[in-house]
């Protein structure tokens, strides 16, 4: 996939990123596994955890830990699941590095239909069939996360 056909670089997800720093974005997913379910993506198109320097890493995981410290207070969360796939095997759909934040509360998935099992089962993220957000209930969600984004970054922590 190069960066022409590459849904994460398209002008819509850069619009909907709630958060951006140092090269990286936070999104809402537009097909949640669970409320909250959020992506940390570069801003260019970068394929591989091994194209980052060591010092982008860094950055990287910083950025994705505030993003889930503001995720899962939002979502009043007990826990959360991290997710980075990478290559077709290991089910990455979207071939620009991704991790996947997942905001969790006790008993939120039945014992069958754990987080993996249903990430796994997640079709392309331009397939029709799966089931996504529709725009205007995306769109509202990108927007409520801007705006407490930026709350959550002025408060005293
Ligand atoms: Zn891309």
């Amino acid at each position: 996939m190069n960066k022409k056909h590459c849904p994460f670089c398209s002008l819509d997800v850069q619009q909907s990123a709630f958060a951006n720093k140092s090269g990286f974005m936070a999104v809402p997913n537009h097909s949640p596994i669970l409320p909250g379910h959020a992506l940390i993506i570069p801003e260019q198109h970068i394929e591989s955890l091994y194209e980052l320097t060591d010092e982008q890493i860094g950055r990287f995981f910083t950025f994705a830990r505030v993003v889930t410290g503001f995720i899962t207070q939002l979502y009043d969360a007990d826990a959360y699941d991290w997710s980075l796939q990478e290559g077709e095997a290991a089910g990455q759909s979207v071939s620009h590095l991704h991790l996947h934040i997942i905001p969790r509360h006790t008993n939120d998935l039945k014992p069958d239909e754990d987080w993996y099992v249903k990430l796994q089962a997640s079709k392309a993220i331009d397939d029709s069939t799966r089931e996504i957000m529709d725009k205007l209930t995306y769109d509202r969600l990108s927007k409520r996360l801007k705006t407490d984004w930026l709350l959550y970054n002025s408060e005293d922590k």
